[in-house]
């Protein structure tokens, strides 16, 4: 799938022969939907889910801040796991 970032379009969804590779580049995530349209997103439903998307650096560039664990909710997608990028896995995990 093509996951391209709105802003800066980078792909936050490399396929699969990227993962192989182990580049840790996916940025592949939800956030509340408060933290969403506080950047100027729109609300997902199920007209546009999955159609837009922000990596990480851009989504923080948007909101002015660095996220937080608690800008993220409690679903499977946001498990932090080796294909994604580190700055991801830091955020969910409360790293800096
Ligand atoms: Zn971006």
């Amino acid at each position: 799938m093509t996951a391209l970032c709105i802003d800066c379009g980078v792909d936050t969804a490399p396929d699969d022969d990227r993962r192989r590779r182990g580049a840790r580049t996916s940025e592949y995530y939800m956030v509340h939907n408060h933290v969403w349209l506080a950047a100027g997103m729109v609300k997902a439903d199920p007209t546009n889910l999955g159609r837009d998307f922000l990596c990480i650096g851009c989504l923080e560039v948007r909101l002015g801040r660095r996220l937080t664990p608690d800008d993220f909710p409690d679903v499977p997608v946001n498990k932090p796991d080796r294909w994604n990028s580190p700055r991801l896995n830091a955020r969910l995990a409360g790293r800096r």
